[in-house]
């Protein structure tokens, strides 16, 4: 499969290309020529299929044509080591549990996709090591980290701001060991990012070893991202509640819910999605007024949406030819300030006994609000409530038990490298590697 640039200035790329290089070379992200239908044999007997199973029969309807069979569905059943279930929480609304992976979210599915297809790239080329490089104010470095530990022929460089990541996130990536090294900045998220992108512009250090991101707009993140949408509707199949499907998708950069579109593109029958935002709400404005206005992120509660410029709004355009008219067909919006989120946290938790973490609570309360007579709803839960655990316990007034997983990470011991946010330390330490 070819894949070109959403700028279209930029040569077309192998898909080994485009999972080296993350962006394409005009700055555009990365698009597949071809989404391809799946028979209606297959969405007939989805409900009697594994994760697994139907998840490597999406998988090669992208990636199919660059990776021999076994590899992909090894890559695929290696990936998929967790279970998502869909729990009812109420009448019609379902909650797909994104969160029994390693890092308690979302992102370790598209992680761990990456690290096994690029370990595979890396293998069929002979190449001696690729670097990943990565930036990180939390989240992103945990799933990341977690998902290339131990795969061979791959260093991580997770670089996070000394003192701005809460304790259970820094644990769950300067813990490691192996292939991982936690790189500890002097200084905020914005240096971090700076360090990384001077990094990738460095003539004499990418001489000197392979570079490359593992950013969420890298297209093997990115679109494994589909395999779960094709669970959730196959579970509500199961329970003959697959008609008339609403899907919603709290969004921050818009990966996971582009990669909901690709699926519905794919023939699954979703009727429509719902994109859920907190008070960065630029893509919501985008849906009423038809103009995009990215502005500076606001800080929230549900913190892994703090974007004000979506980057793979760009693939959504882009995969409805820039009709305004198409979108809205498709995706209506919410947007939820920290107190709505709060006040939602607090009542789902009294009424149904369900918790949801801040970010799974603008997708609840968007479904409430916005499902129509005979739909069912299901919201992506992105994470754990316990990864926000000061919060989550300050809105519902008692503790949260904190799962095993979690607490295995806070047993860990940190090891990490200090480092100042001057770039020419940096290279010079990357250079002595
Ligand atoms: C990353 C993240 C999101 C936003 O996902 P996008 O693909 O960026 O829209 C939502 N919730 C949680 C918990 C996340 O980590």
């Amino acid at each position: 499969m070819r894949y070109y640039s959403t700028n279209k200035q930029a040569p077309d790329a192998t898909l080994e290309e485009a999972v080296v290089k993350g962006l394409a070379s005009d700055k555009g992200l990365f698009m597949p020529y071809e989404i391809k239908t799946l028979p209606l044999s297959f969405y007939e007997e989805i409900d009697r299929m594994s994760f697994q199973e139907m998840a490597y029969r999406v998988a090669d309807a992208f990636f199919g044509e660059d990776v021999p069979a076994g590899v992909l569905k090894q890559i695929v059943y290696d990936t998929l080591s967790f279970d998502v279930p869909a729990v009812q929480v109420k009448d019609n609304i379902y909650s797909l549990e994104l969160f029994h992976g390693p890092t308690l979210a979302f992102k370790d599915v598209g992680a761990r996709f990456m690290a096994r297809l690029l370990g595979y790239f890396i293998r069929k080329e002979g190449k001696k090591q690729v670097n990943v490089l990565v930036a990180t104010s939390g989240d992103t470095g945990s799933a990341v980290a977690n998902g290339f530990l131990g795969v061979e022929g791959i260093h991580v460089y997770v670089l996070y701001p000394k003192g701005k990541v809460s304790e259970i996130q820094e644990k769950q990536f300067t813990t490691l060991g192996q292939n991982i090294t936690a790189l500890e900045v002097d200084g905020t998220f914005d240096d971090c990012q700076a360090l990384v992108k001077n990094a990738f512009m460095d003539k004499g250090l990418n001489g000197h070893m392979l570079l490359t991101s593992a950013n969420s707009i890298n297209v093997a993140r990115f679109l494994p991202q589909a395999f779960y949408y094709f669970y959730a509707y196959a579970q509500l199949k199961r329970q003959g509640k697959s008609e008339n499907l609403v899907v919603c998708v709290p969004s921050g950069n818009f990966g996971n819910i582009t990669a909901g579109l690709f699926g519905k593109r794919m023939g699954l029958p979703v009727k429509r999605f719902i994109a859920a935002n907190n008070r960065n709400d630029i893509f919501y404005q985008y849906l009423k007024t038809g103009e995009y206005n990215p502005r500076p992120s606001v800080a929230t509660i549900a913190n892994a949406m703090d974007v004000g410029d979506p980057s793979n709004f760009a693939r959504i355009i882009d995969l409805y030819k820039g009709s305004h008219e198409a979108i809205c067909a498709d995706i209506s919006g919410a947007a939820y300030t920290d107190e709505q989120i709060r006040e939602t946290v607090k009542r789902a938790y009294e009424e149904t006994g369900y918790l949801l973490d801040p970010h799974g609570a603008c997708g609840y309360r968007a479904l409430e609000e916005g499902l129509k007579p005979g739909e069912t709803g299901i919201f992506l839960e992105t994470a754990h409530p316990a990864k926000f655990l000061q919060t989550v316990e300050s809105i519902i007034g008692r503790e949260v038990a904190i799962p095993e997983k979690l607490q295995a990470f806070m047993r860990g011991t940190k090891q990490s490298m200090l480092m100042s946010r001057d770039f020419a330390s940096f290279k010079d330490y990357l250079m002595n590697e």
